[in-house]
């Protein structure tokens, strides 16, 4: 559990639990440097869990084909013995150095405060945002009527629900809710990105009438008494039909936004984050970036790269934090210590 209330204090904050900044916590744990990990979203995995969790991805080292979830519950795995704490469904809204000159304050969305030694910034092509209903009215509804996540699906029992999207999520939760509460799927178009077998399973609910689907686009909100009563929905011959519901779950996928670390005062290229390439360490002395979100010449966004960077950035974050301690380079195949953090001997 977080604590809200005084800031934690740890060696190493990680914005962003993408692929990088899992690694991250790996090559940090070899050193003996603990982690607390940061993510906006609800789950680690940054875009390979968002974006393309089926797909098998064939450059990662040693793994002929891995699929892009599978890479991060391997990730999970291996990092497990290093026992970073995380903190998802938190944005880091601000990075602050202290007094000191040394030691950072990090603010989040959540309340959740932290005190570090070092932060490294993962934080891929940004925090994710939902893509939101672009109608009329929508931003007001936001959140009462309109909403991008299930905080908790009991609130939605009972209500008439309006689900739009043709992805994972839309389909998961038209059928999570259908059967227990009254549900219409609309969907831009016939064809469907979801898993086959939830659209086959929600065909069949359409069969029994279990739910509600159809094709067209959200014209309007209808409003009565500032409340959302409806939508008017142009289906794909040009008629206008009035769907009668209590809220709309909107699920258009999500897209990155660079976000608030566009203002933490690092030097930036093309909205990334400009690095050295010995320590990976940004125009911020203690201030380390890793992955997608940073550049130097050469760069590549490819996970092989921000994993060799997650191995550097590590040494630049122990001689930051430590100054005193020698970076000796020890394998893990021998060196006792590693073998002690890895848990693989007593
Ligand atoms: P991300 O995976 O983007 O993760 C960053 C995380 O930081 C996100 O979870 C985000 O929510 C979080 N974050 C951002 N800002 C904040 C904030 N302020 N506070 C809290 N959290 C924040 N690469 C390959 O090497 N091989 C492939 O085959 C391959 N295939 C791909 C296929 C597709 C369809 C796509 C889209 C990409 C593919 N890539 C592939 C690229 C690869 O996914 C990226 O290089 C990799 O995900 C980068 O990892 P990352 O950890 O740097 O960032």
């Amino acid at each position: 559990m977080s604590n809200v209330a005084t800031p934690i204090s740890t060696e190493v904050v990680i914005v962003g639990a993408g692929p990088c900044g899992l690694f991250q916590v790996f090559e940090l744990g070899l050193l003996g440097i603990k982690a607390h990990v940061l993510d906006s979203l609800s789950n680690p995995g940054g875009q390979c869990t968002e974006l393309y969790p089926e797909k098998p991805i064939y450059d990662i080292p040693a793994l002929p084909v891995c699929g892009a979830q599978e890479l991060i519950d391997r990730l999970m795995e291996q990092i497990k013995p290093f026992g970073a704490q995380f903190h998802l469904g938190c944005e880091v809204t601000g990075v602050q150095r202290q007094a000191d000159g040394r030691r950072f304050n990090i603010e989040t969305s959540t309340g959740v405060q932290l005190d570090a030694g070092a932060v490294v910034i993962a934080a891929g092509v940004g925090s994710f945002q939902p893509r939101r209903l672009v109608v009329e009215q929508a931003a007001q509804f936001e959140g009462t009527q309109i909403h991008y996540r299930v905080k908790r699906a009991e609130d939605f029992l009972g209500k008439r629900l309006l689900i739009l999207g043709g992805g994972d999520s839309a389909l998961d939760w038209a059928l999570h809710f259908s059967g227990q509460t009254p549900v219409t799927l609309v969907h831009r178009r016939a064809e469907f990105r979801a898993a086959p077998a939830s659209v086959a399973a929600m065909q069949e609910k359409v069969a029994k009438a279990q739910m509600t689907s159809n094709v067209g686009l959200i014209e309007e909100l209808v409003v009565v008494s500032n409340k959302i009563t409806g939508v008017k929905l142009k289906t794909a011959d040009g008629t206008s039909v009035l769907i009668e519901c209590d809220h709309i779950l909107a699920f258009y996928g999500l897209h990155p936004k660079l976000g608030p670390i566009a203002e933490w005062g690092l030097a930036l290229e093309r909205k990334a984050l400009t690095v050295d390439t010995e320590k990976f360490q940004t125009s911020e002395p203690g201030i380390f970036a890793i992955g997608d979100i940073n550049t130097y010449p050469g760069k590549k966004k490819l996970i092989l790269s921000g994993f060799h960077e997650a191995a550097l950035a590590a040494f630049g974050v122990q001689s930051y934090i430590y100054p005193e301690r020698k970076a000796l380079l020890q394998y893990t195949t021998t060196s006792p210590a590693m073998q002690k953090r890895l848990g693989v001997v007593s």
